[in-house]
């Protein structure tokens, strides 16, 4: 399976920062890891265009193909940009666009059937852990954000714990093992030996000086980076160590 780092760029940039994504490319001109960038959706169409060897990824996409549906952007849009992957039911939608595991299957299904890949964003909030409910809130977001025919195509996850999300604070190593190894078993248990296959991501606070050693834990096979992901030199560093992983 190819190693990911993924950058989300959130509401951040213009034109002016795509030479960082030119830069990145510089540094890594031919990675084993796929690099992959998810700039604002105003930028797809011009960074999926740069030279080079990064991948360009959406942030969100509506459940439909097309119609009344006043300032969204649909699979299909995003995949005629040049984009490969749509991140999908990220933290920040589900709290703030109230969307539910449902909408991110809906979501999901619509970025495969574009023949795009989804990154299925799922993660405790703090108060979820400290009530203990954090393999049980983990295990009801995947069954409920993957189809029946979720595996059958190219799909990611990424397990990001809402409270290590641009905080500086990270669960820990034996914390993020537990998760990634729970999501592997539950995504063998309904999908069959396939589900090996499937990149597991880790989000939430991910830096270059702490990269490494979550990239040495059994079923983490990348990242899923913001902050650290805006700027070439701080990203460069995650995906070196992600190379060297
Ligand atoms: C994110 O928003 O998906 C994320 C992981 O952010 P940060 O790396 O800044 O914590």
């Amino acid at each position: 399976m190819r190693k990911i780092a993924a950058g989300n760029w959130k509401m951040n940039g213009t034109s002016s920062n795509l030479s960082e994504i030119t830069l990145l490319a510089d540094r890594h001109p031919k990675s084993d890891v796929e690099i992959l960038i998810c700039p604002p959706a105003t930028l797809l169409g011009n960074a999926s265009r740069l030279p080079g060897s990064i991948t360009i990824g959406a942030q969100n996409c509506h459940t439909s193909q097309s119609g009344a549906h006043t300032g969204e952007i649909s699979a299909q849009m995003i995949a005629e940009l040049g984009a490969k992957y749509v991140i999908i039911g990220h933290s920040e939608r589900r709290a703030n666009n109230g969307e539910t595991d449902n909408i991110v299957k809906k979501k999901a299904m619509v970025v495969q059937k574009e023949g795009l890949t989804p990154i299925v964003c799922i993660g405790e909030s703090l108060k979820q852990r400290e009530n203990g409910q954090t393999i049980a809130i983990i295990k009801e977001q995947l069954n409920g954000s993957l189809s029946s025919d979720a595996a059958k195509s190219p799909i990611v996850i990424a397990y990001e714990p809402v409270w290590a999300i641009g905080t500086g604070h990270i669960p820990s190593m034996s914390e993020i093992s537990k998760v990634h190894e729970f999501c592997r078993k539950q995504l063998q248990k309904r999908f069959g030996d396939i589900a090996v296959r499937i990149p597991l991501l880790y989000g939430g606070s991910v830096k270059g000086s702490n990269a490494a050693e979550i990239f040495a834990l059994k079923n983490v096979n990348g990242a899923l980076v913001g902050g650290a992901s805006l700027k070439a030199d701080d990203f460069s560093q995650i995906v070196k160590a992600l190379e060297d992983a």
